[in-house]
C-alpha cells in the first residue's frame, strides 16, 4: 500500500486585508520529501499520527510538503499557487499511489479564491483519478464545502477545541485510509449544513452543552456502516458563501441512508442548542476593575478582535492603554507585532530607554501607534520549543523579539507573525513566569484554555476593536447566505 502524505494548513480571514507573501510564509520554513519525517515524527501534529499509523500498517509513505500551520488574512495568489504547485508536481511523479493523506485546516484563502482546499481536491482528484483514495483531516473551525466533499473520500475533523487532539485526528485519518485501500470501499459523505455563525471562542468541547455533542459524535463511529463522523463549527471571520457548522458522517455507498439519517439527526441537535454558542464580551476598564478585586493571579485577558489565531494582525494596543490609564503595572502582554518598534529597540540595546510609537500600523483601521517610553528589558531570537498540548516538540518562530517594560508593563513585542501565543513557554522564552503575573494578556480566543486553564484565576473576553471581532453588532457580512443565526430573524433548519 502506497499513501502519499502533507499538510497545508492555512486558516484565513476576510476582516484582515493583510496579505501573506512567500517570505512572511516561509517564516514557519514549509518541509519538503524526507525531511518530513525528521521533523515531524512524535510531535502533536496530524503528520505524525499519519507516519505511526501507516508504519503500523506496513504502508509505504511518501512524503510530499507540510506547510506548517499559519493564519492570517490571505494568502497572496503567487504563495498559493507556488506552495499548490509543490504538492501537485508530487503528486503526479509518484505512480501507482493507493491514497493521499492530507492535514488541512479548512479555512484556506488566497486573493481570488475562498475555498483552496475544494480547489486543491478538485485538481488532485482530476490528477489520480477515482481509483485513488483522498483522505482529509480537518480543523474544528472548518468551513466544510460542497467542494470538498465531492473530491475527497472522506473528510476527518479534530473532536477537540481547544485543538489537542492533531496527531489524534491524524491517526483516524490513517486508520480510515487504510481501511477503505484495503477493503476497496466506495464512500458516501453525507454533510449536513445549518445557517449559523458561532463564536468560536465560546465552542469548547469540555464544557456542555458541547462536550455531550461531541460524545454523540464519537458514539457514532461504532455504529454499525459509519465510517467516520465529525463535527465543525464554521467560522465567524470568514465572510464566504458557504460559512456555517457541519456535521459530517461518512458510509459506504451501500450504507448511504445510514449516513444521512444519523448527520441529520445530530445537525437537529447542534442546531437546537445554538444559543450556547454566543459569547458575551467586557469593556477593557471594566475587566481591570474586576481583575483587580480578584485574590491572586493571573486573570487572562483575551483579545478576542486582534488574535493573531483568527488571522487579525495582532498589533493593537487597545488593552496595553487601557492598563496604562488605570496604573497597572504586574500585567505582561503576548503579544505586539511590531518589526519597527523591534529594530529600534535592538539598535538601542537592553538596558537602554527608547521612544517608540508602538503597535497600530499594520491594523490602522482599528488601532493607531502608542507613544511610549520603552524600557529594553530583554532581545531574544524568538524561538522556543511549545512543550503544552498544542503542537507539542515543534519548534515556534516569532522573528527577533523584545521584552519592554512600558510604564511598568512587559510588553512582548515581535518581529514577524508568531505561530501561536497560546503556549506559556512564549512568555518563559523571554525570562517571565506567567503563572506570577497579575494580568495576562494573549492575543487570542480560545486556544490558551488548553495551557493555561489549570492556573487562571479568571478568563475575561475584552470588547476591543479588531480585525476578528466578533461581536456580530459590529460586522458587516456580504457574501455569507442569509437569513442566518443569529444575525437574522425567523431562521428555520432543517
Ligand atoms: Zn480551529
Amino acid at each position: 500500500m502506497r499513501i502519499l502524505t502533507g499538510s497545508f494548513l492555512f486558516e484565513g480571514n476576510t476582516f484582515s486585508n493583510a496579505l501573506v507573501s512567500q517570505n512572511e510564509f516561509n517564516v514557519n520554513a514549509p518541509v519538503y520529501d524526507n525531511d518530513i519525517f525528521e521533523k515531524y515524527t512524535a510531535t502533536e501534529t496530524e503528520l505524525a499520527g499519519f507516519i505511526e499509523v501507516l508504519k503500523k500498517y506496513g504502508a509505504e509513505i511518501i512524503p510530499s510538503v507540510s506547510n506548517m500551520v499559519f493564519v492570517a488574512g490571505r494568502l497572496e495568489e503567487k504563495v498559493y499557487q507556488h506552495q499548490k504547485n509543490e504538492l501537485i508536481k508530487r503528486i503526479k511523479s509518484h505512480k501507482n499511489i493507493d491514497g493521499i493523506l492530507l492535514a488541512f485546516h479548512g479555512n484556506m484563502i488566497s486573493e481570488s479564491n475562498d475555498n483552496c482546499e475544494g480547489d486543491l481536491l478538485e485538481e488532485i482528484r482530476a490528477i489520480v483519478g477515482k481509483e485513488v483514495y483522498i483522505v482529509c483531516t480537518l480543523d474544528k473551525h472548518a468551513i466544510v464545502t460542497e467542494k470538498m466533499v465531492r473530491f475527497s473520500d472522506d473528510l476527518v475533523g479534530y473532536d477537540t477545541a481547544p485543538h489537542i487532539d492533531m496527531c489524534m485526528t491524524g491517526r483516524r485519518a490513517a486508520e480510515v485510509i487504510v481501511k477503505l485501500v484495503k477493503n476497496k470501499i466506495k464512500t458516501h459523505i453525507s454533510m449536513q449544513k445549518f445557517p449559523a455563525l458561532f463564536h468560536g471562542d465560546k465552542m469548547i468541547t469540555g464544557e456542555e452543552p458541547l462536550a455531550g455533542l461531541c460524545r454523540e459524535v464519537e458514539f457514532l463511529r461504532d455504529k454499525r456502516g459509519v465510517i467516520s463522523s465529525s463535527m465543525f463549527f464554521g467560522c465567524p471571520t470568514l465572510d464566504v458563501a458557504e460559512a456555517g457548522p457541519s456535521i459530517i458522517v461518512t458510509s459506504s455507498v451501500s450504507d448511504k441512508e445510514i449516513a444521512e439519517k444519523e448527520s441529520l439527526e445530530l445537525a437537529v441537535k447542534y442546531w437546537n442548542k445554538r444559543e450556547h454558542f454566543l459569547i458575551k464580551h467586557i469593556p477593557v476598564y471594566e475587566a481591570i476593575d474586576r481583575a483587580m478585586k480578584i485574590e491572586g493571579g493571573p486573570v487572562i485577558f483575551t483579545d478576542p478582535a486582534d488574535n493573531i489565531n483568527a488571522g487579525a494582525y495582532g498589533d493593537t494596543n487597545c488593552i496595553l492603554k487601557g492598563l496604562i490609564d488605570k496604573g497597572i503595572t504586574d500585567a505582561s502582554i503576548a503579544v505586539i507585532i511590531d518589526p519597527e518598534s523591534v529594530k529600534k529597540a535592538i539598535a538601542a540595546g537592553v538596558g537602554s530607554s527608547v521612544s517608540l510609537e508602538l503597535g497600530g500600523k499594520l491594523d490602522n483601521i482599528n488601532s493607531s501607534p502608542l507613544n511610549v517610553n520603552a524600557y529594553v528589558k530583554k532581545i531574544s531570537d524568538g524561538k522556543y520549543i511549545y512543550k503544552g498540548h498544542l503542537f507539542k516538540g515543534v519548534e515556534a518562530v516569532m522573528g527577533r523579539t523584545v521584552l519592554l517594560a512600558v510604564n511598568g508593563i512587559e510588553v512582548i513585542i515581535t518581529e514577524s507573525r508568531p505561530a501561536n501565543v497560546c503556549d506559556p513557554q512564549l512568555f518563559r522564552s523571554i525570562g517571565i513566569e506567567p503563572a506570577d503575573k497579575k494580568i495576562i494578556v494573549l492575543k487570542d480566543g480560545l486556544h490558551f484554555r488548553a495551557n493555561y486553564g489549570q492556573f487562571a484565576k479568571e478568563i475575561f473576553y475584552i470588547d476591543c476593536p479588531g480585525s476578528s471581532d466578533v461581536n456580530f453588532e459590529h460586522i458587516k457580512y456580504y457574501k455569507v447566505k442569509r437569513p442566518i443565526f443569529p444575525l437574522d430573524k425567523d431562521v428555520v433548519f432543517p
